[in-house]
């Protein structure tokens, strides 16, 4: 029942005996509170609460595992009803923001060579409902979340109706509230699903994985280039940017002696162009057993990672890194799937 907006609550509640609304909003604060438990909500009459606890439960799924790093960077392992385990992260960036970054998905379809998530296969789509509890979760650790990002478990754009839902609740004005300028999907470049995005919402802030924008190298690196290539990809970011005027990110993982070279530099530059956007930079986040055709992947020395950076500044590129949290409890990008 945590993660329902009060008309949801109402519906679940109507069979047997339905309460009047002004209880369903009480139900609903106490959800966003982050209380564990119905016998937590001390202003609901007992017999409502035992009424409650016998007819529903508060949340389908359970931390089973919290592991924090000496950065800051706290990791949860979330076990959902069915077994299925995922996980999500609080991010902190050492001068006071605390980014909650939530999965999407058990699993992932798109397969990226350089992702652990990818490696694990699929196995299936979160909820709204299980989307919402991870954030329920974190924010009870860290009530002083302000920033939301879509970038654990899973691909986002595969399962955007239930995000659409979740994205309902954290921005709702009588319940989390927060601004949906804090609140950043990142996506592997699913061209409908942007588009469906830019029309339908939800009205959130837009990161593409770029990684590569050599179109033979993104799809030997990434297999969901291969329907979605750059042409389509970049017409797609246009028609987002002309309907949603926010700035949009770039992401570029950056893999050892693959993807950091002048031709590479020329290629991104050339896809941002008429873009308003950022790039981002992450140097690979090592998982063990990762190959990209036969070989080891590895993270590019600091020489490689400033001089691509340089190449990309001096092309007239807006460039930013991405600091290299988590890494200590395997909760850095790409990093999610399992314990370290
Ligand atoms: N599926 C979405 C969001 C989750 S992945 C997406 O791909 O955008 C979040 C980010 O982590 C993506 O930018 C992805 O390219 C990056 N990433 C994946 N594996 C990584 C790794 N091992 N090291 C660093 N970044 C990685
Ligand atoms: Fe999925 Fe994103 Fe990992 Fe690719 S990088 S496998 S899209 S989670």
């Amino acid at each position: 029942m945590a993660g329902l907006l009060p008309e949801e609550i109402a519906r679940l509640t109507e069979g047997g005996a339905s309460f009047p609304s002004y209880r369903l909003k009480q139900i609903y604060e106490w959800t966003r509170r982050g209380v564990l438990s119905f016998d937590d909500m001390n202003n609901l009459p007992p017999e409502m609460r035992k009424s409650l606890k016998s007819r529903f439960r508060l949340f389908s799924s359970a931390v089973s595992a919290v592991l924090e790093d000496e950065d800051g960077t706290v990791k949860f392992q979330i076990t959902l009803e069915d077994g299925n385990k995922i996980e999500a992260v609080i991010l902190n960036d050492g001068k006071g923001r605390k980014t909650a970054c939530l999965s999407v998905q058990a699993g992932c379809p798109a397969a990226c060579v350089f992702c652990k998530t990818g490696a694990l296969g699929f196995t299936r789509n979160l909820k709204a409902g299980e989307i919402t509890e991870e954030y329920i979760f974190l924010k009870k650790h860290a009530p002083d979340i302000s920033h939301i990002v879509i970038m654990g478990m899973g691909e986002p754009l595969f399962n955007l109706e239930e995000l659409r839902k979740a994205s309902g609740f954290f921005c709702d004005k009588e319940g989390f509230n927060i601004s949906r300028r804090r609140i950043t999907l990142s996506t592997s470049g699913i061209v409908p699903g942007i588009r469906d995005m830019a029309d339908n919402g939800p009205d959130l802030k837009l990161a593409l994985s770029l990684t590569s924008a050599r179109e033979d190298l993104r799809a030997r690196l990434m297999p969901v280039a291969k329907d979605n290539p750059l042409t389509l990809l970049k017409e797609s970011l246009v028609y987002f940017q002309k309907k949603q005027k926010s700035r949009i990110t770039l992401e570029a993982v950056l893999l050892g002696g693959i993807n950091t070279g002048t031709e590479d530099a020329r290629a991104l530059s050339c896809f941002a162009r008429g873009l308003d956007a950022v790039i981002n930079l992450i140097p690979w986040n090592p998982v063990d057993g990762l190959l990209f055709e036969g070989k080891a992947l590895s993270p590019p020395p600091e020489s490689e990672i400033a001089e691509y950076e340089a190449a990309l500044k001096n092309r007239g590129l807006n460039v930013t890194r991405r600091y290299k949290k988590g890494r200590g409890v395997m909760g850095a990008c790409g990093q999610l799937g399992g314990c370290p």
